[in-house]
């Protein structure tokens, strides 16, 4: 029954769909069509927007901040790992300092085309049809010596004849989706993702069918309510209920029909700190529950995996030899998984209780001693798109 299930949505995928890295003309090999548009000898990125206002439902202000959103929550993803990535055989990416312009110029490296009247003939042509996709991004042009792209980021219309939800079979999308700002948002922060080179990858924002799912009726408000998720490193805030995990108790010293417990931290050096708070039940005001403060033991030692990977054109006059460690391909930013060494305090207990911390980018695990056992105390991984078209459980 799921692998039926399973097998539609990776078809609807195909209906409105979006493709990154694809390149109209040029001539370039297909083994760089995927890096970065910018490296390090890109030190500021003019950019600009048009906008097609009659059938776009968001303003014009909301637009621009959602771009400018976007960009910055790439540059905040990657630059706790920039020093590490400027070492030999690594790359950084997102290093630029990004300034929009208005009007558009023809040789600008990037433009966004938000709706599609603001797509020119070529463009129409590539696409065949607009209403295909939510969102995608071309880069047109790719310089192999200077390693530099040259594209267009475009986000389907909304309203009117060329909407994402004007075709057949595309009845489950949420209409007038760009309303809502967070939605154009998460549309752009997807196909950014693509422009600093970082390809699909995983179940989360940078996924196949990630603009899909984000416009699935079903979706929307799981996508609205949730706070935005870090990409390379551990949920930082999160509540563990029921679906999402489990925790102990008896550790955490909280009543035993508590419904779920909230985590609020923020991670500094390899430090992260979190205020707990349980809830009787998931929307029941919080009550606070303690703190736990952990520091990061093995980052990057734990099975580290990189987001992007540069291939080099031999052409190439950006990385010398030792920069490049002497290989073909540099490593871009990581996967920060890692392992904490940690102690939680109750509002009122003088003695700190330890524990050990497992953070992935997909969940969190703790583990300490519970009358004299070692116990996982707490399990969370965040609820997963699957278990919101099938949920488990009551
Ligand atoms: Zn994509």
């Amino acid at each position: 029954m799921i692998r039926l299930f399973l097998a539609a949505m990776i078809f609807s995928s195909v209906a409105v769909a979006d493709r990154g890295g694809w390149v109209a003309s040029g001539g370039e090999l297909f083994r760089f069509g995927k890096n970065p548009w910018f490296l390090k000898n890109t030190t500021t990125v003019e950019y600009c927007v048009e906008i097609d206002r009659a059938t776009i439902s968001a303003s014009e202000s909301d637009v621009y901040a959602a771009v400018s959103d976007a960009i910055e929550y790439w540059k905040r993803e990657f630059d706790p790992q920039q020093a590490m990535l400027s070492k030999p055989g690594f790359v950084t990416v997102g290093t630029q300092t990004f300034t929009r312009v208005s009007p558009c110029r023809a040789d600008l490296a990037l433009t966004f085309k938000i709706g599609a009247g603001t797509l020119d003939v070529d463009e129409l042509k590539s696409l065949v049809e607009p209403s295909k996709y939510v969102g995608v991004s071309i880069r047109k042009e790719y310089d192999q010596v200077t390693m530099t792209g040259k594209g267009i980021v475009y986000i389907s219309s909304d309203r009117g004849p060329q909407a994402y939800n004007q075709r057949p079979n595309s009845g489950h999308l949420y209409p007038e989706a760009w309303k809502e700002k967070k939605l154009l948002t998460y549309a752009l922060i997807h196909e950014m993702g693509h422009v600093f080179g970082i390809p699909h990858t995983g179940v989360g924002l940078m996924s196949e069918v990630f603009l899909e799912q984000l416009l699935h009726k079903k979706f929307v408000q799981f996508y609205l309510d949730k706070a935005l998720d870090n990409f390379l490193s551990p949920p930082m805030n999160f509540d563990v209920c029921m679906l999402s995990g489990s925790f102990n108790t008896t550790f955490f010293q909280i009543p035993n029909d508590t419904a779920c417990l909230r985590f609020e931290g923020v991670m500094t050096a390899g430090n992260i700190e979190w205020k707990l708070s349980t809830l009787k039940t998931p929307k029941d005001t919080p009550v606070p529950a303690g703190t736990l403060k952990a520091s990061m033991m093995m980052q990057f030692a734990v099975s580290a995996k990189p987001a992007l990977i540069v291939q080099l054109p031999s052409e190439q006059t950006v990385f010398s030899l030792m920069n490049r460690n002497m290989n073909t391909f540099l490593i871009g930013p990581m996967f920060s998984d890692s392992t904490a060494q940690g102690v939680f305090q109750t509002p009122v207990s003088t003695r700190p209780n330890a524990v050990q911390v497992e953070l992935r980018t997909d969940s969190i695990l703790m583990t300490a001693v519970v009358s004299g056992k070692l116990t996982p105390v707490l399990v969370y991984s965040p609820p997963s798109l699957l278990n919101k078209i099938f949920p488990i459980g009551p």
